[in-house]
């Protein structure tokens, strides 16, 4: 890590978004810190929220309340053109289908060369920046071949280098390797990781694939639009560490995947479901502090359906109390008349 200085802060993040006749809350209090020069990978079921967080980071879209600031700027209170120029200034898309990333009818620089004409390139400046990013991501002798002409991994690597046009701090790539197969998506997550060492790029990947942590520093989980868990690499201390029998550890000599659970600000953690499910743990638990830990077990279930029952039966005795008690009022004051 190139320095240790926050560069993105979430925190509460919550967005909503009104659906006809009802809302759909796709960040629910997202908590999440970057640093300027990180490569995170961000991993997640269809639906928890990811795309939104990749939208609203990239300025596209706006949250619906919490906090949130991108190298000092605050994303929230921004106007409409605050975040406008905060894009074409800071932030580089890679997304999944090429359709929206590059022009068709364009060839591979001329896609290239477009945003750099729009950031007010001239014509020859512009070639020459365009050929330039276009070696950066190894494609420089596909330049002049149309999109169409080009193999699905060297698309997203043209891709990449149009996101580079206007020379962001922020890369986000969308499930960037999501069309391509296994050996185009190594080559994808190299230039990444060749963009993010070179230029201190802070890079966001989404992605799918089970082995994300071996292409990136973090990798953290989102579900219901929060981030649940996180994994780390961590050095194994002395020479004969475990690393080399854990499957995880690949590709990093000397180094594991550690993965932690995610403390929100307000103390709450999620629990992975298969361990709620192999405790049957529902509802209720029991929090008991030990010496070096907090041991979490289930509550016993009976107790908890005996106690529901018992206040219901409470409730109703109280209601019938107190109808009796007014009977005996009217009939004590009908007497003393
Ligand atoms: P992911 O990228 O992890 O699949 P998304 O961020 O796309 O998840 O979606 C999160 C939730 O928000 C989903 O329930 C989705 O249906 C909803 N959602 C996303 N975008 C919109 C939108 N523009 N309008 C309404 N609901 C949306
Ligand atoms: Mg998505």
């Amino acid at each position: 890590m190139n320095t240790q200085e926050a560069f993105i802060v979430c925190d509460n993040l919550v967005k909503i978004y009104r659906v006809s006749d009802h809302d759909v809350m796709a960040l629910q209090g997202l908590d999440l810190i970057i640093r300027r020069g990180e490569m995170l990978g961000i991993v997640g079921v269809s639906g928890s929220g990811k795309s939104t967080l990749m939208n609203i980071l990239g300025g596209l879209d706006r949250p619906s309340a919490g906090r949130l600031r991108v190298g000092g700027r605050d994303l929230l209170k921004a106007s409409l053109a605050d975040l406008d120029i905060y894009r074409l200034s800071t932030v580089g898309f890679v997304w999944q289908h090429s359709g929206r990333n590059l022009v068709p009818y364009l060839n591979g620089l001329e896609n290239v060369e477009l945003p750099l004409t729009l950031a007010g390139y001239g014509h020859r400046a512009g070639l020459r920046r365009a050929q330039e990013l276009l070696d950066i991501v190894g494609v420089a002798s596909r330049g002049y071949h149309y999109v169409s002409e080009l193999s699905g991994g060297e698309q997203q690597r043209l891709a990449i280098a149009v996101a580079l046009a206007n020379d962001p701090q922020l890369l986000l790539a969308d499930e960037p390797t999501g069309n391509v197969d296994e050996a185009n998506a190594l080559n994808i997550y190299n230039v990444f990781h060749d963009l993010n060492r070179q230029f201190n790029l802070t890079t966001l990947i989404v992605s799918h694939d089970p082995n994300l942590a071996h292409h990136v520093d973090r990798v953290v989980a989102i579900r219901d639009g929060k981030i649940t868990s996180e994994k780390v690499w961590h050095s194994v201390d002395g020479a004969n560490g475990e690393a080399g029998d854990d499957p995880d550890s690949l590709g990093k000599p000397g180094q594991y995947i550690h993965e932690l659970t995610v403390l929100d600000s307000a103390g709450r953690l999620q629990i992975p479901k298969e361990y709620l499910e192999r405790l049957n743990i529902k509802g209720r638990v029991e929090l008991d502090m030990m010496e070096d830990g907090i041991l979490i077990r289930p509550a016993v279930a009976s107790n908890q359906l005996q106690t529901a029952e018992d206040l219901v039966k409470e409730m109703d005795e109280a209601h019938r109390a107190n109808r009796f008690q007014r009977v005996i009022n009217q009939i004590t004051a009908r007497f003393h008349r």
